[in-house]
């Protein structure tokens, strides 16, 4: 059976693996046995009933409780040439009867419905007498009171069960909290041995938190980095979503506003530019997002501070659902902080514990100094076991560069000390600048002896000093009034017992270039793709990615397709999709490639020569490749280009990508630390698996060897293959 399931992922979706679980919750619901699925949002479940539907020769119902979430299934589905449809209450009547009609006659697969609609007596009669193979539950959690999102309809579902006694029941969700499992099992009677649960971790999200200085252009900074690229900017209240708006239009960013007080036809207006790729940034309070399945949402911006850890996460977790990079910003200050527990101190008591629950585990996921997944993945019950995901800031900056920051450590606890512990950062910090404000004088604090001692760094400077000295223990914030006290460790450090490591500038993490594995398309190829992508959708009403994911045109745009048969090779692209629009595609990339003498570089997965293409004059990559083969030492040219291992074998990988081969391949080894056994493990993965992606071997090896080590084993595998 795995066998024609992975047919179909190839033939009809266009994939070539499947994801973690999506096999083995297959199979069992292929066995017709009752299935829970839980996995993070993006993680495929969908798949997980599509592929037993196009087996099963009965139908497949449905459930979902987002009119347009349906809709967007079934668009796809159709797209790709399945018999889908949808009875729901946004259909006319004419329409209705028209799909209630093409279900009798048996033509549909998979049906998709709301509850209240299934739920109706004469539905139900008329389901009954169809040969019904499977139930499939979406959004499971609305099964459950303890769940964010209850619905009583939904619980009324357990009753439909016992209509259709021979079809399987899977509910799948992105809920993980042990108590709504539970309850969703227990509700439809499923064993335990019927739950299937993916780790919540969204891999390809990038995690940053940084201090608040100046939040627009921290803003504006991080969009320049996705150029026409989708991204969403969540404000907390609307009058800042307003603000912010105004701002960004003006600097004449393509985006729109979201939030409670517009009209709904201004609402779902600009959620559907967002959602056509008409509009690229989208700033919204938390009312947006529900119902909105857009793959390629590239960054998430907080900011203002989320309310707490759950939502922060189902917040991000709107972008990269298409499994590639996304960057997730969240803009913090202490301020913001000191604002949330006003809030709080206003709500009656039982309120305000559970409300400094939330906002002691946010801020311990704010201010940690680890892997930021360690955290967030405890929240949701899940351990974390590795200490460097390379895809949050603290593992990017690591411990690497921490400098002696005792002395200033110590004059900044002075000064709090002197002060009596009675004033926040901003005080002690006007103090140490010598600053004449109003507050400085009526205290008379302008006597003291560390008066005037910090001239020599801006008030930036302090602030993110004082932020690490809080981090590091040296300071306990008062919860109610800000106020700085010092610690056991900090007497410490004020008596020369203990140094304190840090840094003296603000970490600029940078990213570009290093973690992306899918930069080397050709970004002009892609816009035209894009473009014509944009058209398509357009003339056939639907969002562009029901065409083809962005994942798809990178893919065409890094392999550039000449034939329709090396289009089936690309990410996506399936039989009904390419009979559609592979000849479309196919003349843009030909046209292309003739103009700028570019050939087909042939997919590596399926174990074909290395191709060639023409050199596209001496970029980096290629002389980089060169002085590797000239004999000089990897530890040299890193040197010599200032960069990292990480970045090095990007260059290596383009460099032998466009047809060049490495000589000293052993080398490369130098650079790796896994043992030689981990080592023709992974070899054995690549040969398997393919090399031009890095998540399915890195899945394989069940995460358990890093992307950077990955790259290099990559390198030696095709440097070794390249020579043979
Ligand atoms: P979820 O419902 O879990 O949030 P979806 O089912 O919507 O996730 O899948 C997210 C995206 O991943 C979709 O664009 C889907 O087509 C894609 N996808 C799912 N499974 C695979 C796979 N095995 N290989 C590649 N892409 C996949
Ligand atoms: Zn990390």
């Amino acid at each position: 059976m795995t066998g024609k399931s992975k047919q179909i992922l190839k033939t009809v979706f266009g994939y070539d693996d499947f994801r973690p679980l999506q096999s083995e919750v297959i199979a069992n619901v292929l066995r017709k046995n009752d299935t829970l699925v839980i996995m993070p949002t993006g993680g495929g479940k969908s798949l997980c009933f599509q592929i037993p539907a196009l087996i099963f020769s009965g139908l497949t119902i449905v459930v979902s409780p987002l009119i347009s979430l349906m809709k967007d299934q079934v668009e796809q589905l159709v797209q790709i040439g399945v018999p889908a449809t949808v009875l729901n209450s946004s259909l006319t009547l004419e329409q209705y009867r028209r799909n209630v009609e093409k279900v009798k006659q048996g033509v549909i697969r998979l049906l998709y419905m709301a509850p209240e609609a299934l739920l109706r007596p004469n539905m139900l009669a008329m389901l009954s007498s169809l040969e019904v193979d499977c139930l499939s539950i979406d959004e499971a959690h609305c099964i459950s009171e303890w769940g964010h999102d209850f619905r009583p309809e939904y619980r009324r579902l357990v009753t439909v069960r016992d209509r259709f006694s021979n079809a399987v029941c899977i509910a799948l969700t992105a809920t993980a909290t042990p108590r709504v499992r539970q309850d969703i099992k227990s509700s439809l009677g499923f064993e335990d041995s019927d739950e299937f649960v993916g780790s919540s971790n969204r891999k390809n999200l990038f995690i940053q938190v940084t201090s608040k200085h100046n939040p627009f252009e921290q803003t504006v900074k991080l969009i320049k980095g996705f150029p026409g690229q989708s991204g969403i900017i969540y404000c907390f209240s609307r009058r800042q979503v307003d603000d912010l708006f105004e701002a960004l239009k003006s600097k004449g960013f393509s985006v729109r506003p979201y939030h409670a007080g517009l009209s709904e036809r201004n609402r779902i207006r600009n959620q559907d530019l967002f959602i056509k790729d008409d509009v690229q940034i989208m700033v919204a309070t938390i009312a947006f997002g529900m119902g909105i399945d857009k793959p390629n949402v590239r960054f998430v911006v907080h900011y203002d501070l989320p309310k707490n850890i759950e939502s922060y996460y189902q917040e991000i977790g709107r972008a990269g659902r298409d499994g590639l990079p996304a960057h997730c910003l969240l803009l913090f200050s202490y301020g913001d902080i000191q604002k949330t527990r006003y809030f709080i101190n206003k709500k009656e008591e039982h309120e305000q514990r559970v409300a400094n629950i939330h906002l002691n585990a946010l801020l311990g996921f704010i201010e940690t100094e680890r892997c930021r997944r360690i955290p967030l993945l405890d929240y949701f019950g899940e351990k974390y076991s590795r200490e460097d995901c390379g895809m949050c800031d603290n593992c990017l900056s690591g411990e690497k560069g921490l400098e002696d920051i005792t002395i200033v450590a110590q004059k900044f606890l002075s000064c709090a000390k002197r002060t009596e512990e009675r004033f926040g950062a901003g005080h002690i910090i006007d103090v140490l600048r010598g600053s004449e404000a109003k507050k400085v004088l009526r205290f008379g604090h302008q006597h003291l002896s560390t008066y005037g001692v910090g001239r020599d760094f801006s008030k930036r400077q302090w602030f993110h000093l004082s932020r690490q000295f809080i981090r590091r223990g040296l300071l306990a914030q008062d919860m109610e009034f800000g106020s700085l006290k010092l610690t056991d460790k900090a007497w410490k450090v004020l008596r020369r017992e203990e140094k304190v490591l840090g840094r003296m500038e603000e970490e600029v993490v940078d990213r570009t270039s290093e973690q992306d594995d899918h930069k080397d398309y050709d970004r002009d190829l892609f816009e035209l793709l894009r473009k014509e992508r944009k058209r398509l959708a357009d003339k056939s009403k639907v969002p562009p990615y029901v065409i083809f994911s962005d994942k798809t045109l990178i893919e065409m745009a890094t392999f550039f397709p000449q034939s329709k048969q090396s289009m089936l090779d690309i990410h996506g692209v399936g039989a009904v999709k390419n009979d559609k629009y592979g000849t479309v595609f196919l003349d843009i990339i030909q046209e292309y490639c003739k103009i700028h003498q570019i050939e087909e570089h042939t997919k590596l997965t399926r174990g074909k020569p290395l191709g060639t293409t023409a050199s596209i004059g001496k970029k980096r990559h290629v002389v980089i490749g060169e002085a590797f083969n000239s004999g000089r030492s990897v530890s040299e040219i890193m040197d010599d280009f200032s960069i990292k291992r990480d970045t090095f074998s990007s260059h290596l990988f383009r460099y032998l990508q466009e047809g060049n081969y490495l000589i000293k391949s052993d080398e490369l080894l130098a650079l790796s630390t896994v043992s030689s056994e981990q080592k023709n493990h992974i070899l054995d993965k690549f040969e398997d698996l393919g090399t031009e992606f890095l998540k399915p071997v890195f899945d394989s090896l069940g995460g358990e060897i890093d992307y950077a080590e990955l790259k290099i084993i990559r390198l030696y595998y095709l440097s070794k293959k390249g020579v043979t």
